[in-house]
């Protein structure tokens, strides 16, 4: 037996000889055959539920996640279906999801399906790895789930349980560990049950293996566990100290015509937030008013002499690696109203708004527009 009390593992040792797989494995899926969660991608559902699951759960939380997948699943309910589509159309039914990316890839990963494979979800690992936006960890949860290959997956939640069980030391994001880790998920798998085992893995990181408050007391690997046996589970994963987030200002213009319709422009497909549509604006500069931002990030893109009128409101919002307050003004277009734009833009009347995709501090300024917001600082 292991000896849990003595010291810890690090990307350079190697996998513990002595460590029990065969009954890690048995308490581990016996555990989960009780516990489970009854989640709607779950009990043989087809590859192509899996992989919209899989894409839509990474960052984000399952009760998030099941609105939004079964609102998609309504519009795209297959794979042919998705690949038809129209991306804007894609990008509003994941609107409000966030990492507007996996939705890009998953219209082209539709697509390469159609285009390479004939329709159909492959049934490998490798083969699956040929689809854009499925990388290792999403082909290894399909090819396992569905098709029953043995491929470990290694998330965040497998990877707080591995470092955990192993006292695994290391800071987890370097390419040494991360091999490690995928070593490590890869011996423990149980390969006549690579399915059951590795959402066995995730449901124990969801549930019991939790970031702050793990709840050994009722962990049915808690014997094999070194951070439990030395009480320093709050210890792993080992993760690189976190930067000072960035805050940066956003001036913004509603930039309304006679007709009363707004101007709005869609972001290049290959920026953060791509193939979204927004009000004009950009950054503040350095002591810069805030008025005069909107004045000249909207000269800038759109060629619009406006004049900014009076303030909406200030939106503070997070995104994963910094912070903005999105600042925004009504606007009249000024005169001539040419409009002078690398991007596609669009005037639109204030009632069709709803029908395209922004992104979530757009989307909160049209509902203070419309009244229907009250969790905003307004200025
Ligand atoms: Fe996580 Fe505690 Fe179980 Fe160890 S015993 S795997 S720390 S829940």
């Amino acid at each position: 037996m292991i000896d849990l009390s003595t010291g810890v593992l690090q990307a350079t040792d190697a996998f513990p000889s002595e460590f029990p797989i065969a009954a890690f494995q048995k308490n581990l899926i016996t555990w989960f055959s009780k516990e489970k969660r009854d989640l709607p991608w779950r009990n043989n559902v087809p590859p192509y539920q899996v992989w919209i699951s899989e894409i839509m759960l990474q960052q984000t939380r399952v009760d998030q996640v099941i609105p939004y997948y079964e609102r998609f699943l309504d519009h795209f309910p297959t794979v042919a279906l998705l690949a038809q589509a129209n991306l804007d159309d894609v990008l509003r039914i994941w609107e409000g999801l966030g990492y507007y990316s996996r939705a890009r890839n998953l219209h082209r990963g539709a697509a390469d399906v159609m285009n390479l494979h004939n329709g159909e979800i492959p049934d490998s690992y490798a083969q699956l790895l040929t689809i854009s936006g499925i990388g290792p960890y999403t082909a290894a949860a399909i090819s396992s789930i569905v098709f029953g290959e043995a491929q470990a997956v290694v998330d965040g939640n497998v990877i707080r349980v591995l470092t955990r069980l192993f006292g695994f030391a290391d800071v987890v994001s370097t390419s040494a560990s991360k091999k490690w880790l995928s070593v490590a998920a890869n011996t423990l798998l149980d390969p006549n049950a690579p399915g059951p085992f590795n959402e066995a893995m995730m449901e124990l990181g969801a549930l019991v293996c939790t970031p702050r408050k793990p709840k050994c007391g009722t962990c049915p690997v808690a014997k094999y566990c070194r951070a439990q046996k030395t009480e320093t589970q709050l210890q792993f994963p080992v993760k690189k100290p976190k930067k000072k987030t960035p805050h940066l200002n956003i001036a913004v213009g509603v930039i309304q015509d006679d007709r009363g319709h707004i101007l709005i422009q869609k972001r290049p497909v290959t920026a953060m937030l791509g193939g979204l549509w927004e009000f004009p604006g950009g950054k503040q500069e350095r002591e810069e008013p805030i008025e005069v931002t909107c004045w000249r990030e909207i000269v800038e893109e759109t060629g619009l002499q406006v004049n900014v009128g009076a303030k909406i409101a200030s939106i503070d919002h997070a995104y994963s690696h910094f912070k903005i307050t999105l600042h925004a003004f009504y606007c009249d277009p000024g005169e001539p109203i040419k409009i002078e734009s690398s991007l596609e833009t669009k005037w639109v009347a204030r009632e069709e708004l709803v029908d395209y995709a922004f992104p979530r501090a757009n989307r909160r300024l049209l509902e203070i527009m419309s009244g229907d917001s009250d969790g905003t600082r307004m200025d």
